[in-house]
């Protein structure tokens, strides 16, 4: 041994596990000529390696900057010790750490060398749906239990052949313990069934689901996290049929197109859409319609998007290589609002009305996971579904969380465990207001928190005594400490938490629904928060809202509520399109609930304004799913000259009447509905940006947190943030976890937890 000679004990956290690290070590010890060894155990992966020092050096920075593709290195530690004359490098057996945690990869997109053997005549995989390595296939929707190894997956029943069985126990091959690893002679197979259920006999199902696909059939397919159905995109007919029969009236179905390539004459790629779209996570990511797109109009109507993602499974690989197979709509093979299926029995039981032909296979799904759906933002990525791809990878804090669960909100539910630094975050479960997703809730919680190993003694949860994730909290017999956090509270945090921000902010919360301290139902709220705890110095003025949640799904009735607080009942004979529409008898039940305050409870809700006002122009009087007319009155905006509505204030309340008196001036003149919305956008911009101000200039705050579901509005969130940027203000927007109400349980989390270790 030289002088030069040392020893380096390593020690990784982070994603290591189940994602091909150890082989990757093995290899770059052998390229630098290291000695010594490399285990997994429960807190991460220990490294001891020996060599010359310039060697190690070298080692240390390709371990990070060569990381395999699913890996996620949250810190490396080493120190020297005395080196022993180690000859060799060797993988050794894993060892369980008491305390220690795993990090579960999520799911990931099928990798380039898998894809090259799966066309490669010479290769024993050749075609093969199910070709996966440790650097690609399916993670977290297939494990049950930890230790993470074959058994506690849904491949336990598969027992790999000596080919496959060679790979996995080699150390230098890229399937070493490949959990999911199997071939075409020990692995899942593909299956085409009728409607029926009855097995179709096919030489190929993958290439006989073509030739139905390009037949104008819809195809219920089987893949990573439940059931697509699937059709022809550019077939009206057929995206028409299979509206009419999953019961969806408008809400934009997305899109699997062939490659970037083939999505570039669909819509214009900017280079962050690109690194987006091919990701390993895969999501759908929301582009602009292009000219002359050639997509059937029923895929996405009103609507100035298209949601596109890139195939992600060997078999969506082999049904796009098929002639004729280019663009296929891809959504979730479920009726409205209910879970994603994942069976193959059920599959046939719930989706038998709808599809025609099932691509089933005989690998299970323990995990349902809807497809992620995302948005590039400036210099970000902006998620308005955080699901498969993502899930359950950790959102890592900068301080230490209890054992902890937040069990989120109502609609577009997630929850969170919290433990060490890490909050973990949940797929998207969804909206839980049938059995099928409150049951989805609960098996999720329970997974969740068998798979990393926490048993939390902190809950957190909605204030909203009538959500089922509130009573579920409330429920649970367990010695565990409750923590009830009010719901824009929850918004602002998680989009400090998420920015590793600590100090207090300025708190945009902006939303549809969340329940208020008075019992009001708020959602224009401007906040002046830290993690525990907030003031309100701004909100919107309250409004009835005639017939409460019934006047979510009729936008027209918050119209009405706000005309007849603005003109009284001299309203009715407004010459306007909206009353004109409106049934005289309904009209005067919804007066005299008003009058009598019947089941009208007051809300501050900006997202109810912009139904209100889509409902006012004639937009959109009914919706079907929350948040359709808001965002039909964002996608008919045309920027204009003229300048914004005004928002005048009394003390702390934004007055929103002048307003409604503005618009009907406007409408009464003949202004485009187009022009109404801008002047509606801006205004709203101009008064947020003031208010900003104001608060800069009292308190001295000069950071400003942006969330909550009216976030999701492209053109205001650029414009709010652009604003605030000139005015020299910090901005703080979400990049990792929803705006809407898919991150309400990271800020749960947050408060329950700051509140509770200091
Ligand atoms: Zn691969
Ligand atoms: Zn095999
Ligand atoms: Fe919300």
């Amino acid at each position: 041994m030289t002088p030069e000679h040392k020893q380096y004990r390593i020690h990784i956290r982070g994603i290591v596990q189940g994602v091909g690290f150890r082989p990757f070590v093995h290899n770059l010890a052998r390229r630098f000529n290291i000695a010594g060894s490399v285990v997994n155990d429960t807190s991460g992966v220990r490294i001891v390696a020996e060599g010359q020092a310039a060697d190690l050096v070298l080692f240390l920075s390709h371990l990070e900057t060569e990381a395999p593709p699913l890996a996620l290195i949250d810190e490396i530690h080493w120190d020297e010790h005395a080196p022993r004359g180690l000859q060799q490098f060797k993988i050794l057996a894993s060892t369980q750490v008491a305390g220690g945690i795993t990090l579960i990869s999520p799911d990931i997109a099928t990798c380039d060398d898998c894809l090259r053997e799966l066309f490669d005549t010479d290769n024993r995989r050749y075609r093969y749906p199910f070709i996966n390595c440790t650097n690609c296939g399916p993670r977290y929707t297939i494990i049950g239990a930890l230790p993470y190894d074959r058994q506690s997956t849904t491949m336990a029943g598969f027992t790999m052949c000596p080919a496959c069985e060679h790979e996995y126990e080699d150390p230098a091959d890229r399937r070493f313990h490949a959990q999911p690893n199997a071939c075409w002679s020990c692995g899942p197979r593909c299956q085409l069934l009728d409607n029926q259920g009855q097995y179709l006999p096919s030489p190929d199902p993958i290439r006989q689901a073509a030739e139905f696909l390009n037949q104008g059939r819809i195809l219920a397919v089987k893949g990573l996290g439940g059931f697509h159905l699937a059709v022809d995109g550019t077939n009206e007919a057929a995206v028409r049929e299979l509206r009419r029969r999953k019961r969806r009236d408008e809400k934009p179905f997305a899109l699997m197109i062939r490659d970037i390539d083939r999505i570039r004459r669909v819509a214009p790629v900017s280079p962050a859409d690109d690194i987006l779209l091919r990701s390993p996570h895969r999501p759908i990511v929301l582009l602009p319609k292009g000219d002359d797109h050639g997509i059937a109009p029923s895929v996405s109507p009103r609507n100035r998007y298209f949601g596109i993602m890139l195939p992600y499974t060997p078999l969506h690989a082999l049904l796009f290589a098929e002639p004729g197979i280019e663009i296929l709509v891809m959504t979730s093979g479920n009726f409205s609002e209910e879970p994603i299926v994942i069976d193959n029995r059920k599959a046939v039981e719930f989706l038998g009305t709808i599809a025609d032909y099932f691509l089933v296979n005989n690998r299970d799904i323990l995990i349902r996971n809807d497809d992620s759906v995302v948005r590039s933002f400036r210099d970000a990525t902006v998620f308005l579904r955080r699901s498969r791809g993502y899930a359950p990878r950790p959102i890592r804090l900068d301080w230490d969380l209890r054992p902890s669960l937040a069990v989120g909100a109502e609609l577009k539910n997630t929850v969170a465990l919290g433990r060490d630094q890490y909050a973990f975050l949940s797929q998207h479960i969804g909206d839980l207001e049938n059995y099928e997703v409150f049951s989805s809730f609960e098996s999720s919680i329970d997974h969740l928190e068998t798979l990393l190993d926490i048993k939390p003694q902190l809950l957190a949860y909605d204030l909203h005594p009538d959500y089922l994730s509130t009573q579920y909290a409330l429920s649970r017999q367990a010695d565990i400490e409750l923590e009830g956090v009010q719901h824009h509270h929850a918004h602002i945090a998680a989009c400090m938490a998420e920015n590793g921000w600590r100090d207090p902010v300025i708190g945009l919360a902006l939303d549809g629904t969340g329940y208020g301290t008075d019992g009001c139902i708020w959602g224009g709220e401007i906040l002046i928060a830290d993690l525990a705890d907030f003031a309100r110095p701004y909100h919107f003025e309250y409004q009835p809202m005639p017939g409460g949640a019934r006047a979510i799904r009729e936008p027209w009735r918050m119209a009405a509520s706000y005309l007849y607080a603005a003109f009284g009942a001299e309203f009715k004979s407004l010459p306007l399109e909206m009353v004109r529409q409106s049934d005289p008898q309904s009209v005067s039940l919804l007066v005299q609930m008003i009058d009598r305050r019947l089941n009208c409870p007051d809300t501050s809700s900006l997202g109810r304004l912009f139904d209100g006002i889509s409902a006012l122009c004639g937009i959109r009087r009914q919706v079907l799913h929350e948040g359709q007319a808001a965002m039909e009155l964002e996608m008919c905006l045309e920027e204009t000259t003229q300048g914004g509505y005004e928002f005048p204030r009394d003390e702390g309340r934004i007055l929103i009447l002048p307003l409604i008196r503005s618009v009907v001036t406007d409408l009464l003149d003949q202004v485009d509905v187009s022009t109404i919305s801008y002047r509606f956008h801006r205004g709203l911009v101009d008064l947020l940006v003031e208010i900003c101000r104001e608060i800069r200039q009292r308190e001295g705050l000069d950071t400003v947190a942006l969330s909550g579901g009216v976030f999701q509005n492209a053109w205001l969130s650029h414009q709010v943030v652009d604003d605030l940027l000139k005015d020299k203000f910090t901005v703080l927007f979400h990049r990792t976890v929803p705006c809407n109400d898919g991150g309400i349980s990271l800020g749960q989390l947050a408060v329950a937890n700051f509140r509770h270790t200091r």
